[in-house]
Formats: C-alpha cells, structure tokens, sequence
C-alpha cells in the first residue's frame, strides 16, 4: 500500500513538471474524493464491523448540532447532519468508518444544525430513504436538503406516529411529531431503535409540548440510552418524560461554550435526579455507545477536563 501511495505522490509530481493539469486535476479530485483513503491511508480508517442484531451509534461531534450514525451488520442510519459547515468533517467521518450506503437517513426537524450538511451525505453516499418530518422551512439549507434527495431520483418520506420503520431488522419505532406545530423544534422526528432487550430514544429537539403530546399517545419511550432533546435545553427534557423514558445514560450533543448556554444547568440536575450518567460531546468529543442487545458500553474520543 505504501507503494502505490508513493507511485500516486510520483505521477502527480511528475504531472505537475509537466504541466498536464487537467489529469493532475482529476487525480486530485480522485485522492480528495476519498474512495482511495483505504488504500493510500489505511491507518486512517477504522472500519465498524458490528454482526446482525447488534449495534454500534456513534455521537459524532459536530459543535452546537446533532448527528448520530447508527450501525448494524454493514448497514448505515444517519440521524441529523449539523451545521452546514460540518460537510467535510461528517462524509470523511463516514467514509473512515466504511459507510458506503446509508441506508436510512433522517432529518429530524429543517433547523440548520440538523440537517445542515445532509444534502453533501445524501450526495456522497448510496442513499436508500430519506425521512423527513411533513413540515417545510424557507431556507436555502432546506432547500440543499430537497435538491439532493431529487438527484438521487428519491421522495422524502414522513413518518407518523405508529410506524414502525425497519434497520436490518431493528425495529424502529416512530412517535412524533404528534401534530404540527408553530415550533418547528416540537416537529422533530422523536425515534426509537430497539436492539434485543436494549433500546435507544432519539428526541431531535422536541420541546415541553411535544413531549406531553407524545406521553399522551401512550407510547412505549422508554429506553437505556436518550439522545438528550434541543442540547440540554431545559425548554426540553420535562420530569415526566425522563421518568418515562427510564433511561441509564444521556447523550447530549452540543458545541462547547456555546451562546444558548447549553446543556443548562436545570437540564443536567433533572438528567442526575433520574440517575442518567452523562455523557457530553462538547466536553469528550465524539462518543461511540455499543450494544450487543443485552450489555451497552461507551467509549468516548476524549476524557472530560475535570
Ligand atoms: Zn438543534
């Protein structure tokens, strides 16, 4: 591998001598592209490889925003794509691991820190359905969003409460948006995945009211793992939902020093009243949770500062 690494480096040098841009070009956009990094760099991909029936969710940190890549048996679920200019972060992030496919890609809610850069992974990646909430905004970032999903020849679906979707085989359970909201953050798309006796609650950004809303319908949330609404607003996260939702850990995905003030501190006590361990990827980076269906383990990029 090394070899063919400097054999590239020599053609492009040699190249670049001769002045044949235009091949130079290409090889370069090829080399940038990334489909060569195993090769050229193979110490930088670190594939995941998680059987049938198992999952792996990496917490990818993104700053103030949301994006969660869900694994299982060679299969791919994006959950948000931050902020817009988190595209080249998030597709390298994607091809290091070995995403080729994603196979389920939702758009919680059309606020720019959740579907910021999913147009650039809808456009890199084979995509198989795209789930959005039935709500529109008026931005050019929603509108990137459309465009690519058009290009890849595919409708955005929304699902309703009640559906369940299926990720090789994990069911996944949709709860909200119950009804439409002037919030666009009570629109978020709140999900669960249940891998065997374990399962994971994915909230976007709903608020106080789209909570009660998703309480009353009598839904099953509870979970081991919750992707903390709206960054640890405490506009989200009301008492009754965290009791339902029982959960052991949350996972809060939020930019550090961040002009919201987030994760608040009422937020945080109401998470530690429920005896949740917290897990922040403002304080340890990108966090990556496993489980088998039975045992759930984290491993994070970074200790927190004390
Ligand atoms: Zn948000």
């Amino acid at each position: 591998m090394k070899k063919m690494k400097q054999w590239l480096l020599l053609l492009c040098l040699a190249l670049g001598l001769t002045g044949c841009d235009s091949v130079g070009e290409i090889l370069n956009e090829v080399i940038q592209s990334g489909v060569l990094d195993e090769y050229l760099w193979p110490e930088k991909v670190q594939k995941i490889e998680v059987p049938d029936g198992e999952m792996e969710v990496h917490f990818i940190d993104v700053g103030q925003a949301d994006c969660a890549l869900l694994a299982s048996g060679g299969h791919f679920m994006l959950i948000d794509g931050g902020n817009n200019d988190d595209a080249e972060h998030i597709v390298t992030y994607l091809r290091n691991v070995g995403v080729k496919k994603l196979d389920m890609v939702v758009g919680t809610h059309p606020h720019e820190d959740h579907i910021g850069s999913l147009d650039a992974a809808i456009e890199a990646f084979d995509i198989g359905a795209v789930y959005m909430p039935d709500v529109s905004a008026d931005t050019e970032t929603y509108r990137d969003v459309l465009d690519a999903v058009e290009g890849k020849g595919l409708q955005v679906q929304h699902p309703v409460p009640g559906d369940v979707l299926d990720f090789n085989g994990l069911p996944v359970e949709i709860f909200g948006p119950v009804k439409e909201y002037s919030n666009l953050n009570n629109h978020s798309i709140v999900l669960r995945v249940s891998v065997g006796e374990t399962a994971f609650l994915f909230t976007g950004d709903v608020e106080i009211e789209g909570e009660y809303d998703i309480l009353e319908q009598g839904f099953d949330i509870s979970a081991d793992v919750l992707k903390v609404s709206h960054h640890g607003s405490s506009g989200s996260s009301v008492e009754e939902f965290l009791a339902y939702t029982d959960a052991d850990y949350a996972v809060i995905s939020v930019g550090e020093e961040n002009i919201y003030d987030h994760p608040e501190a009422v937020t945080l006590k109401r998470l530690q009243n429920y005896g949740m361990e917290i897990f922040r990827t403002d304080e340890q980076g990108t966090i990556v949770c496993d489980t088998d269906g039975k045992n759930i383990s984290f491993r994070q990029e970074r200790e927190s500062n004390p």
